[in-house]
C-alpha cells in the first residue's frame, strides 16, 4: 500500500480481539501491535518481537475496525511495543478518545523512557499506561495488569481510579468457530499447567512457536464449544468451560 506525503504511517498489526475483559477495565477491543526490540525473557508474547510486515493497516482501517464493535469501554494497546510505533499512534489515538473509548496501553519501556514527540502527543490521549520490562525474577501472579513487580501503573486521566488495581485478575479463553482457543490476561503457572495436561497434543510453548499466539490450544471439545465466545476465568471462582 503506498502512502501520500503527510499521510500516517501504517500499523504493522500482529492481530486483535474484538471484546477482552482481562486486559484493562470494562470491555475492550484489544490490539496486539508487531514488533518489539525488548525481547524480554518470560515474553508472553514472542510472536510479536519480530518487526517484519505481518499485517499492514492505515489508521483509518484500524479504526473503521474498532468502530464497528458496539458497546466497547476503550481500547487497549499492546504488542509488541506499541510505543516502537509511536508515528502511527499519535494520529490513532485521539481517533479513539474522539469516539468516546477510553485508552489503554501496555509498554514495556517506563514512562520517563517515552520522550519522543509522537510518544508524548499519544500519551495525552491515554487514560492508563502499564509501563515497564516484564521481568521473569520479578514475576508475580496477583498484581492486576502486571506480570511482574517492577512494572507500574499510571492513571494519567481520572477517568479511571487507582482502585481497581485491587481486583483481581482474570484469564480469558477465547474459543473459535473452529475450536482454535486462545488464552489472554493473566493466567497463574499452575493454570498454565492445568491447560498442557489438558491440550497436551497441541499446546504451544513461548520457545516452540515463534511465529503463533504464544499460548493457543486447539480445543479438543470444539463441536460442543463452536460459536466464537469467550469465557472468563476468574482465578476463585468460575471456571471455564473445560
Ligand atoms: S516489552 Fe512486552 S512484548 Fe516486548 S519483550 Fe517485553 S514483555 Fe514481550
Amino acid at each position: 500500500m503506498r502512502r501520500k506525503k503527510g499521510q500516517a504511517p501504517l500499523l504493522n498489526v500482529a492481530r486483535w480481539i474484538e471484546r477482552s475483559e482481562a486486559n484493562g477495565p470494562g470491555e475492550r477491543f484489544v490490539l496486539w501491535l508487531q514488533g518489539c526490540p525488548l525481547r524480554c525473557l518470560g515474553c508472553w508474547n514472542p510472536d510479536t518481537w519480530d518487526f517484519a510486515a505481518r499485517n499492514l493497516m492505515s489508521v483509518d482501517q484500524v479504526m473503521a475496525t474498532i468502530a464497528a464493535v458496539r458497546g466497547i469501554a476503550g481500547v487497549t494497546l499492546t504488542g509488541g511495543e506499541p510505543f516502537a510505533q509511536a508515528r502511527a499512534l499519535r494520529h490513532l489515538a485521539p481517533q479513539i478518545r474522539s469516539q468516546g473509548l477510553s485508552l489503554m496501553i501496555f509498554t514495556g519501556y517506563r514512562l520517563e523512557e517515552l520522550t519522543s514527540d509522537a510518544a508524548r502527543e499519544v500519551l495525552t490521549h491515554t487514560d492508563i499506561v502499564v509501563a515497564g520490562r516484564f521481568i521473569l525474577s520479578e514475576r508475580d501472579e496477583f498484581l492486576r495488569w502486571r506480570g511482574s513487580r517492577n512494572q507500574q501503573v499510571h492513571f494519567l486521566t481520572e477517568r479511571y481510579s487507582p482502585t481497581m488495581l485491587q481486583d483481581a485478575n482474570i484469564t480469558e479463553f477465547i474459543i473459535a468457530r473452529n475450536g482454535e482457543m486462545q488464552v489472554t490476561g493473566f493466567p497463574s503457572e499452575a493454570l498454565l499447567g492445568e491447560l498442557r495436561l489438558k491440550f497436551p497434543v497441541h499446546a504451544r510453548t513461548v520457545s516452540g512457536a515463534r511465529r503463533e499466539p504464544a499460548y493457543s490450544w486447539k480445543c479438543e471439545k470444539r463441536l460442543k464449544y463452536e460459536g466464537g465466545r469467550s469465557v472468563v476465568y476468574r482465578p476463585y471462582g468460575v471456571s471455564c468451560c473445560f
